[in-house]
């Protein structure tokens, strides 16, 4: 499975770039092989002092010397822009006028009904609505904010991968508003999966490039046809993923969701939530809840992963069909950062398969894998079936269409409402819209 992305980006001898190493005894040998480091580094990931693009030891920039140069001229913009009035001003407006923030913290009664025990006793559900955001979902936050540095940099044209569709929809709009060129890389298979999303994506002017696959070939399509064009063109990572700075930045971009979270829980009963529950594919949503809520010790935080089919599969193996990089991957490098990810035995990446293509990463935010390492972030899976039915459920109890990716945080409720005091406050991040799903749910009924 090993693509020449992989082989781009994954260390090589004299190619990795790790700001301020630390005194980690790191596998001197670094070969395209991630399974060494596992042992060493899982022993050290809490205690470290953070560094500019470390998370205790994940992290990191693990990339080829052509990208050093774009990648701290990135870092440098984005430092300059966080304390640049003009660019914050231009962003507020656009994320209240143009995206539609703030979004809902909403009160699922009736879902909150469902979960009640037969004394009429339970936890109280808030859904924070990223769903309502213009474009179907989150991704809006990070693609308006980094479409609006693009044009700050002078660039002209925009290239992305995407693989829900809800990141190239929401890339393709803002393109079109700030007049930006915009290519879009989407996988054959998610193509198949999604079509409207594809259709959309050309209404709204972007050229869309179709790669024989799934989204880790389209990925690494998109940032080969970067390396041609570093000059003129801005790669707009879609998710907290990649090296440094691209985690932080679009961690930082997305936080808005708990900062809001966290103003309308005091508007609203006066405290915090007690749990948070996101879904996590590439970490990216469940880190904009999170963040905000990381130093508040009474705060619970759940991830939730794609467990995958109970099916079995082609081959009948039905171990690997899943994306569960965080509660069943390994740590090591992929896509220029350390992670946990999913490989086999012999460290090659494996493929990641959920019914939510959202979800179908194998690694995962390197800022995650230091909050579950680190026991800040609790992590469990629900099956596809599991998902589907919390789709179903939503539907009919609240009359909200969430995506499948939302509907795998959605389903957790089943097992986590039982076991929650009375009156707990449980904040959902209902990551994006599912209208788009709706033809593969009823395709599996
Ligand atoms: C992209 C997407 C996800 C999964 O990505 P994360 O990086 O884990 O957030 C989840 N939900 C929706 C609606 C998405 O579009």
């Amino acid at each position: 499975m090993a693509s020449s992305f992989q082989k781009l980006s994954i260390p090589c001898v004299g190619e990795v770039v790790i700001p301020n190493p630390e005194p980690v005894n790191l596998n001197t040998n670094l070969n395209c092989r991630s399974k060494s480091y596992t042992k060493t580094l899982s022993t050290v990931a809490v205690e470290k002092t953070p560094t500019a693009g470390k998370f205790g030891s994940f992290g990191g920039a693990f990339v080829a010397e052509v990208l050093i140069a774009p990648l701290a001229e990135l870092e440098a913009k984005f430092n300059s822009v966080l304390h640049d009035h003009e660019f914050k001003m231009e962003l507020a407006t656009a994320l209240k006028d143009y995206v539609g923030r703030e979004t809902p913290l909403y009160h699922a009664q009736n879902l909150t009904n469902h979960y009640k025990n037969i004394n009429g006793e339970g936890p109280e559900i808030y859904l924070k609505r990223e769903d309502l955001n213009h474009g179907g979902s989150y991704k809006m936050n990070n693609v308006i904010a980094q479409a609006i540095l693009a044009k700050r940099m002078g660039r002209k044209s925009v290239i992305t991968a995407t693989s829900a569709g809800h990141h190239g929809v929401a890339t393709a709009a803002v393109c079109a508003k700030l007049s930006l060129e915009c290519t879009i890389f989407v996988g054959t298979r998610d193509m198949q999966r999604k079509p409207s999303n594809l259709q959309l994506m050309k209404l709204l002017g972007a050229k869309v490039k179709l790669v024989d696959g799934n989204f880790q070939a389209a990925a690494s399509e998109s940032i080969r046809a970067w390396l041609e064009n570093l000059e003129t063109d801005y790669y707009l990572a879609g998710t907290a993923v990649g090296p440094h700075p691209i985690p932080t930045m679009v961690r930082e971009f997305n936080s808005v969701i708990g900062k809001e979270t966290r103003k309308q829980a005091m508007e609203k009963w006066g405290g915090k939530p007690d749990v948070l529950v996101a879904c996590v594919g590439s970490g990216c949503n469940a880190l904009g809840l999170f963040h905000e809520f990381i130093r508040d010790e009474s705060v619970r935080m759940i991830g939730v992963e794609g467990g995958g089919s109970m099916g079995t599969s082609e081959s009948g193996d039905h171990d690997e069909l899943h994306c569960a990089s965080l509660v069943r991957g390994e740590i090591g490098v992929y896509h220029g950062a350390m992670c946990y990810l999913l490989q086999d035995g012999e460290g090659h990446i494996t493929t990641a398969k959920s019914v939510a293509s959202g979800l179908e990463y194998p690694g995962v935010s390197p800022e995650l894998s230091f909050l579950k390492a680190s026991g800040r972030v609790d992590c469990y899976t629900v099956t596809d079936e599991e998902a589907v039915d919390a789709y179903k459920r939503l539907c009919r109890l609240e009359g909200i269409i969430a995506a499948l990716e939302t509907s795998h945080a959605l389903a957790y409720l089943e097992k986590l409402c039982p076991t929650l005091p009375h009156g707990a406050k449980v904040v959902v991040n209902c990551s994006g819209s599912g209208y788009n799903d709706a033809p593969i749910v009823l395709n599996m009924s």
